[in-house]
């Protein structure tokens, strides 16, 4: 029997996140469970975007989370780079969305028009921009765009890391600080115990600690039924396609499209209602690999080397669900949609939160409560 100041379940982006910060923030002894289930590769199956852009248009409270943790992302990967050793390959050259004829392109227009609306009432404003598309052609000289493609949503200050390094510094800085993470290991039920404290069950083993943090994605709901909780979260299937290596051509991503430092196309991305799934289908790759082509034709003279899906975490309104258990103050459940995006802020907004050191204002407007009024 092991015991630990602070138990995270879950070894995701998220889990990951927030058990570094809260090692960073000496919370003790913080051990880091995850199952490694192959349906729940969400972490490890995503494009890889730092974005704000389109986030929050319902919502300016969510708007202005993105865009807090966009402006974090810089400071944030210098600093995990030095202290995690890994090149997290981040390009902070902007980010677009491309139209496809005229209808498109003012559809667009008018909800860039009502994001900066929303964004207004949080105070901020809102630097996107819609360019027709001979000016963004001088943008990338060097893959040329499709004849269809009428203009680009573009937004300068965002860009696109390697998720997957990204997920193995968040580790490896977490026990580099000290933190233990148990890869493989399954936890099966969170007892809470006396004064306010808990033990985590996990294959046969106790494991009491103060507080717990559950990060298990799809896996949430499971550990949260005998507790008298739920989180109104659903699963999207996304797939994604990946071509051979090429020289450099494009150094913007697309939401359609991104090269990765190494010269890999990533075509993307489908939203899927067909529950948790993961498979990748024939019909889902040709559409993303049409679309593809109709923004760069050029494209269609290389390879597809592999594809693979992943069943997004999603939430009725978009926005992510932090929140302490309204009946077990010391257990917090994190659920969300864009965990790369938002990383930052479960170091500099999260951890504290669950330390009890600092509250950010917005997270009181996050909590699972929002959605029983
Ligand atoms: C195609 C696609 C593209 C995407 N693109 C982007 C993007 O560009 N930018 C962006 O910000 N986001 C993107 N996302 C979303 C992003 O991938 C997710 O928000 C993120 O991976 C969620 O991380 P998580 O840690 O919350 O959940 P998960 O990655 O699901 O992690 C949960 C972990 O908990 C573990 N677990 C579950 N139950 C237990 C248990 N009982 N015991 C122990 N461990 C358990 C699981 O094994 C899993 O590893 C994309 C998603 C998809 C599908």
């Amino acid at each position: 029997m092991e015991s630990a100041d602070i138990i995270v379940i879950g070894g995701g982006l998220s889990g990951s996140a927030v058990a570094l910060g809260l090692v960073r923030l000496g919370g003790g002894k913080v051990l880091l469970f995850d199952e490694q289930l192959p349906s729940q590769r969400l972490s490890r199956g995503n494009f890889g975007l730092t974005w704000y852009m389109c986030k929050g248009g319902s919502s300016p409270v969510y708007a202005k989370w993105c865009r807090m943790a966009t402006e974090q992302w810089p400071a944030f990967a210098a600093e995990l780079e030095e202290e995690s050793g890994y090149d997290l390959e981040l390009e902070w050259t902007g980010g677009a969305v491309h139209a496809v004829g005229e209808e498109q392109f003012a559809a667009y227009e008018q909800s860039v028009q009502s994001l900066r609306e929303t964004c207004k009432q949080a105070g901020l404003d809102y630097p996107v921009r819609m360019i027709r598309r001979e000016e963004f052609a001088g943008m990338i000289p060097h893959l040329p765009i499709g004849e269809a493609v009428t203009g680009f949503m573009y937004a300068a200050d965002q860009g696109h890391v390697n998720p997957l390094k990204l997920l193995g510094a968040l580790r490896a800085e977490f026990q580099k600080r000290g933190g233990r993470y148990f890869c493989g290991k399954s936890v099966t039920a969170i007892q809470p115990a006396t004064a306010g404290s808990c033990v985590v069950l996990a294959d046969g083993e106790r494991f009491p600690c103060a507080k717990v943090v559950i990060a298990a994605g799809h896996g949430t709901n499971k550990l949260l039924a005998p507790l008298g909780e739920r989180l109104p979260i659903y699963p999207q299937r996304g797939q994604l396609l990946v071509t051979e290596r090429h020289p450099r051509l494009l150094d913007i991503p697309i939401l359609a499209v991104r090269q990765t430092p190494d010269g890999t196309f990533v075509i993307g991305l489908s939203t899927e209602e067909t529950g948790h799934d993961s498979q990748v289908t024939m019909e889902a790759m040709k559409n993303q690999a049409a679309n593809a082509i109709t923004l760069f034709p050029s494209l269609a003279r290389l390879n597809w080397v592999r594809a693979w899906g992943a069943v997004r975490v999603m939430t009725p309104d978009g926005a992510p669900i932090y929140s302490r258990l309204r009946d077990y103050p010391a257990i917090t459940a994190i659920a969300l949609h864009s965990a790369v995006s938002l990383a930052p802020l479960k170091i500099s907004a999260i951890a504290p939160w669950i330390l009890g050191v600092k509250e950010t204002e917005q997270i009181s407007s996050f909590s699972n409560g929002r959605f029983h009024v």
